[in-house]
Parts: C-alpha cells; sequence; structure tokens
C-alpha cells in the first residue's frame, strides 16, 4: 500500500441471485486505487456494477471475495472517512435541510451547538445559506443535490464517492453543479482528499477527472484507465474521447 492510498480493491467480487435463483457475477474481480488528492471518474454501461462498487467502498454492502481497504483498514461497514452521495439524493423528506445534513454529525455524538455550526459551513460552502429550515420539497433538484452534497461532506470525509450524482438534473443544472464542485476542489476548499464519480457521461468524466476507469461488464472488471494531464476548466472537445467512447 502506498502512504497516500485512501482507497484500495484487490480481486474485489460480488455475485446477485437473479429472479430464477442461479447466482449472476457483476463484479468478477476488481482491483483499483484512490490515491489522495485525485479525481477518478468510473464509467460503464448501465447494469455493469458501478453502484455496486461504490456501495462496497461506502461499507453498505459486503464483497464476496477480495479485500476493500480505507487508509489500510478492511472496510467492515459504513466508515466515517468515507461519504457517498446519491443520484436520488436520498434526502429525509420530513426533515428541514439542516435537519438532514446534520445527521451523521448526530450520530457521531456531536453536541447541537457544533453541530448547527458545522451544519452552517456546510450549507454555506454549498451555496445554500439562509436555507437550513427549508423542507427538500421546496427546494429545486439541483438545490436538493446540494444538501445531498453538504450531508455527506459535514462529518468531514477523506473520500466522497458521488453515484450518477448529477444525472437527475436537468443538463444547465448538473453543469453548474459540477462546475462549482470542481472549483471548490481545485481551490482547495473541498473538505475531501480524493473522488470517485461515477457516471455515464464522458463529457462529464472528462471534465472532471484526472484519471477515467472503465468497469466493463463482461465479465465485472476494470478494464482500460485513461489518465488526462490537462488543468482544468478543460475543454470537453481537448481531450480525445473516440477511443474511451468505444469503450464504453
Ligand atoms: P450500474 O450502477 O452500473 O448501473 P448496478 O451496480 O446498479 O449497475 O447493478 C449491476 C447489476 O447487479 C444489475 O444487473 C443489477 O440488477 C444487479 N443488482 C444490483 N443490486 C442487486 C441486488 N441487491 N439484488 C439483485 N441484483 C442486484
Ligand atoms: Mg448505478
Amino acid at each position: 500500500m502506498s502512504r497516500n492510498e485512501l482507497i484500495e480493491l484487490k480481486g474485489v467480487a460480488k455475485s446477485f441471485r437473479s429472479a430464477d435463483g442461479a447466482p449472476r457475477t457483476v463484479l468478477e474481480s476488481v482491483d483499483f486505487a484512490l490515491q489522495e488528492g485525485e479525481i477518478v471518474a468510473l464509467l460503464g454501461k448501465s447494469g455493469s456494477g458501478k453502484s455496486t462498487l461504490l456501495r462496497i467502498m461506502a461499507g453498505l454492502i459486503p464483497a464476496d471475495a477480495g479485500r476493500a481497504a480505507y487508509r489500510g483498514q478492511a472496510i467492515g461497514g459504513p466508515v466515517g472517512g468515507i461519504a457517498m452521495v446519491f443520484q436520488s439524493f436520498a434526502l429525509f423528506p420530513w426533515l428541514t435541510v439542516q435537519q438532514n445534513v446534520e445527521l451523521g454529525l448526530e450520530a457521531q455524538g456531536v453536541p447541537p451547538a457544533e453541530r448547527a455550526r458545522r451544519a452552517d459551513a456546510m450549507l454555506e460552502l454549498m451555496g445554500l445559506a439562509g436555507f437550513g429550515g427549508a423542507l427538500p420539497r421546496e427546494l429545486s433538484g439541483g438545490m436538493r443535490q446540494r444538501v445531498g452534497i453538504a450531508r455527506a461532506l459535514v462529518t468531514d470525509p477523506d473520500v466522497l464517492l458521488m453515484d450518477e450524482a448529477f444525472s437527475a438534473l436537468d443538463v444547465l443544472t448538473g453543469e453548474t453543479l459540477r462546475d462549482d464542485i470542481l472549483e471548490l476542489w481545485d481551490s482547495k476548499r473541498m473538505p475531501t482528499k480524493g473522488m470517485l464519480i461515477v457516471s455515464h457521461n464522458i463529457e462529464e468524466a472528462v471534465m472532471m477527472a484526472d484519471r477515467i476507469i472503465i468497469l466493463s461488464s463482461d465479465p465485472g472488471r476494470i478494464r482500460s484507465e485513461f489518465r488526462i494531464d490537462l488543468p482544468r476548466p478543460r475543454d470537453a472537445d481537448s481531450v480525445e474521447v473516440r477511443g474511451l467512447v468505444d469503450e464504453v
């Protein structure tokens, strides 16, 4: 393990039972490492196992075989250093924005005054200062996902896993949120040290990532890897993506 490795997967495998009861291998043997300081985009066809892989990293489901580690420690359940953002936002509709963001801190036993202070800081970071008292349904989709990100960041995780975090949003809203996150990252105002972004959008991956990996569905392995050595912000057209299109 290198000193700066945040997440390491070695030979990670996962099968599910299909409707007829037969096991179906989704991940056959996945090797991957996320280093400190990098944004990696994970691309792959729908059903290729991207969400499954992220859930394993987040400790939400166990791998059948192989090793998943965070900073050298086996991931055996949700770990404080890794947070996840979901395509569907996954906010609790009956809780206010502030309460949604404070959840992770409450679970850690952080006292109320400090919870409020840290939630405020994250809401401000995500451009939602003053919206703490609102209910999720009173917000637009883009704002709801900003709440989802604030909630993920509030516990100060090292790693942010984003599972198609922009795909439920209209194009302009998604691009604005993506650019805001990149600006925070590139100006070192994101509290995380590494990000893994799942996408099925090649342009999004090219705009965001330092490195793109592709999960092939047959069999479930990381098949290819592309490093992007251009500074952000970058033009999607500035990177030769033709090869990538064929891969995905
Ligand atoms: P992706 O995110 O790349 O679209 P998923 O990881 O969601 O892919 O799913 C990969 C495959 O595993 C799909 O065929 C899906 O139906 C199946 N799958 C995922 N989760 C479960 C589950 N809990 N039970 C059974 N099958 C599942
Ligand atoms: Mg998915």
